[in-house]
């Protein structure tokens, strides 16, 4: 047992299959900044952890902190990374400034964001065939992510810092993940019908927030069954 403890050990932290947070060096001072202050809050790591015990990977994937231009996420297919701008986040903590509320927000749709990342990556790790619509994909995978919370308040932390910054700032919307990731508003609500669909109960938190519309609960449980119907044989063994 001890041998077999210390082989592992002793093998490369590279050589480890599933996520892990990275935070590379950086240059500007902002980014030198930003990258302090997360690696304190060590929520990426908390996240890695939260998905390795939901989910086997056949390989390292990092979430990986970057220096870029663009206030945007990518994945990175050959290093598998989800790289995520050091820039989005200091859009989105300055928008919050200093209001409490706002911040937790901002968090909350940093957290969103970095899943819509980690989706393109287990749909690429996992060779999964989607179809055409990749996008759409990736907010059935984030939504069946965030619904597997057992704990009501998280996804309504994240959905709602999502809604709290679209309303802080109309304009988020066409700089936050840019290009082909754009969320607009239609995909927002599909997300979070599919997360109330999924536990109506237990999400209910939704609904009062506002976050889903009146009377979708039977139209979200539709939806959420179908896509756990599609969703169930994809990842099959690879959930734990
Ligand atoms: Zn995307």
């Amino acid at each position: 047992m001890l041998a077999a403890t210390a082989a592992v050990l002793a093998q490369p932290l590279t050589a480890q299959a599933g996520f892990v947070a990275e935070y590379p060096a950086v240059q500007s001072t902002q980014a030198a900044r930003a990258r302090e202050w997360l690696m304190e809050g060590r929520q990426l790591d908390g996240m890695a952890a939260g998905l390795n015990s939901w989910i086997r990977m056949p390989r390292r994937v990092a979430l990986r902190m970057v220096e870029c231009p663009s206030s945007d996420i990518r994945w990175n297919q050959a290093e598998r990374a989800v790289e995520i701008c050091y820039r989005m986040a200091t859009r989105l903590y300055g928008i919050a400034a200093e209001q409490d509320s706002l911040r937790r927000a901002a968090s909350g749709a940093h957290l969103f964001m970095t899943f819509h990342g980690v989706a393109h990556a287990i749909i690429a790790e996992l060779n999964l065939s989607v179809g055409a619509d990749v996008e759409g994909a990736v907010d059935e995978l984030t939504a069946l992510m965030l619904a597997t919370a057992h704990d009501g308040g998280f996804p309504l932390w994240i959905l709602g810092g999502v809604s709290t910054i679209h309303d802080a700032d109309p304009q988020w919307g066409s700089w936050a993940y840019a290009t082909e990731h754009g969320l607009g508003p239609e995909r927002f609500r599909k997300v979070a019908c599919l997360v109330y669909g999924a536990d109506a109960e237990g999400f209910s938190e939704l609904r009062t927030a506002g976050l889903v519309p009146a009377g979708a609960r039977q139209r979200c449980r539709a939806a959420a069954l179908r896509s756990v119907d599609v969703w169930s044989p994809r990842l099959g063994a690879r959930l734990r």
